[in-house]
């Protein structure tokens, strides 16, 4: 079989996996369809352009968990952290990048790369044979989201996300929020009080939509909403609808008795779902928003429960392609129902510049070693990389997953630490020194393998 690694989409992930594959000795034909097609976002025909804001987020690999897949990629000789470094603007304890250069400097490193091609051009079938990586992003064209869509099932590809905001758990007020399924619906004690509730009274709940509607918002994009349908609506405009929408729908009160205050009948509940098997995050069920960030925190923590909530991520809707990942990739990326084909990239339903980069560099080294005949062992969970990973093909809930940036929320607990605010700093020093260690372990295992 033909050993060459086909790499479809050049963008944060396919030029990461390129990059990577290629160091690795595997020869990489890049399949770009820019300039020939345009997206509405993208204004070149570079690989590795930044469509929007020119933040790579902080850069603390001791404090934060982005900060920590910059250090893993940097240890990993990343080329996307490569060039980040290299066109650095100053932005405090973030990562600015000067867009223009970073994304001629990838472009002009991987064409000069002595295994790779560029082909200009779109790609709108899955193959049948070869080795092969799908990173084509949010933006996928449009043939090939139907021939990905014809492979998996149309529910299975989305187009536009409707992320609802998600709290750490152990931020939650469990004096105020009580675990109860609408009805107690179930059949096990787990299913019955699968829902956190936060009860709200009629001045609590007046208040909330008061602030719903003064807050903030963020338009769509120029061209993004085509394909847009009413699906899914943001609680604001729920609320514009009327003031009592929201407690008709989302924010109802039935068949929930608060163990709290028994005798007391919440005006309004705001339920909370799990959001992963590890239980450490929740989402507000519903509560897809295109509130402003910093309009959506005050909001949130209106609610009863919620007044000292940490945000693991916070809520949006956007033009999006994304996989059920949970469903249809396996634990190196591979489509379960075609292995020779990966996925990579904000595709796999990983959010952000960094995370699609991250799993274009995972993507790439698992494709290459496979080609190579030196399998390659799943990435540690206790990683930043593997903690995402592990997210998106598995950890997460797949009938409600949405697309997850990097966060601690998604790491193993670690035992004996403090919880709560004040054990915060340690607890995000343990996971980064239990990450970087597990990182370079990874790492040391391929350099093994590749001087056997
Ligand atoms: C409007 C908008 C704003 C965003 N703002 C931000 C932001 O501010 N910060 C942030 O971190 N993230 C932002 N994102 C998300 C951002 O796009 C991703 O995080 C990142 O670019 C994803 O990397 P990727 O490699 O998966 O996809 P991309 O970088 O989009 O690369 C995919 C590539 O595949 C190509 N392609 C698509 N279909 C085909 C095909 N059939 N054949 C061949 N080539 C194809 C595309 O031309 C593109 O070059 C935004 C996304 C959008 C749409």
């Amino acid at each position: 079989m033909d050993k060459t690694l086909h790499i479809v989409g050049g963008g944060m992930a396919g030029s990461e996996a390129a990059w990577q594959a290629a160091n690795m000795g595997v020869d990489v034909v890049i399949h770009e369809m820019r300039p020939k097609v345009g997206t509405f976002a993208h204004q070149t025909g570079n690989l590795a352009e930044m469509v929007c804001s020119n933040s790579f987020r902080s850069d603390d690999d001791e404090q934060n968990a982005v900060g920590l897949l910059h250090w893993e990629m940097r240890a990993a000789n990343g080329l996307i952290m490569g060039a980040a470094d290299r066109h650095r603007l100053p932005a405090g304890g973030a990562l600015a990048v000067d867009r223009d250069p970073f994304s001629e400097h990838v472009t002009e490193v991987l064409r000069a790369h002595p295994r790779i091609r560029v082909e200009e051009g779109e790609v709108s079938a899955l193959p049948d044979d070869g080795h092969w990586i799908f990173a084509t992003g949010p933006l996928t064209s449009t043939a090939l989201g139907q021939a990905i869509q014809a492979e998996t099932g149309a529910e299975r590809l989305a187009f536009f996300d409707a992320i609802a905001p998600i709290v750490y758990a152990e931020s939650i007020d469990m004096d105020v929020v009580w675990a109860q399924s609408r009805y107690d619906k179930g059949e096990t004690e787990a299913e019955q009080k699968a829902y956190l509730n936060c009860p709200m009274t009629k001045d609590q709940y007046e208040a909330f939509i008061d602030a719903l509607l003064a807050a903030e918002k963020t338009e769509f994009h120029e061209g993004e909403t085509a394909g847009y349908f009413d699906g899914c609506l943001p609680i604001e405009v729920m609320a514009e609808r009327g003031r009592e929408t929201l407690r008709h729908g989302p924010m109802k009160p039935v068949g929930l008795t608060n163990a709290h205050k028994p005798d007391e009948k919440p005006y309004a509940v705001v339920q909370l779902r799990r959001d992963n098997a590890l239980g450490t995050l929740f989402n507000i069920v519903g509560f897809q928003t295109k509130m402003k960030y910093g309009a959506q925190t005050e909001v949130f923590r209106m609610i009863p429960g919620l007044e000292n909530a940490s945000f693991a991520r916070l809520g949006g809707i956007h033009r999006n392609t994304f996989l059920n990942s949970p469903t249809l990739l396996d634990d190196r990326m591979r489509l379960r129902s075609r292995p020779h084909v990966r996925f990579a990239g904000q595709v796999t339903g990983v959010e952000g510049y960094v995370e699609s980069a991250a799993m274009g560099l995972v993507a790439g080294r698992f494709a290459a070693a496979e080609i190579l005949g030196q399998p390659l062992a799943p990435v540690p969970q206790d990683t930043a990389m593997g903690a995402l990973i592990h997210h998106i093909t598995g950890g997460a809930e797949a009938k409600t997953f949405q697309p997850m940036n990097v966060n601690f929320g998604l790491f193993r607990p670690l035992e004996d630490v403090r919880g709560g605010r004040r054990g915060r700093k340690d607890r995000y020093k343990g996971y980064t020194d239990r990450a970087k260690e597990a990182w370079q372990g990874w790492l040391a295992g391929q350099d093994t393998a590749a001087l056997a």
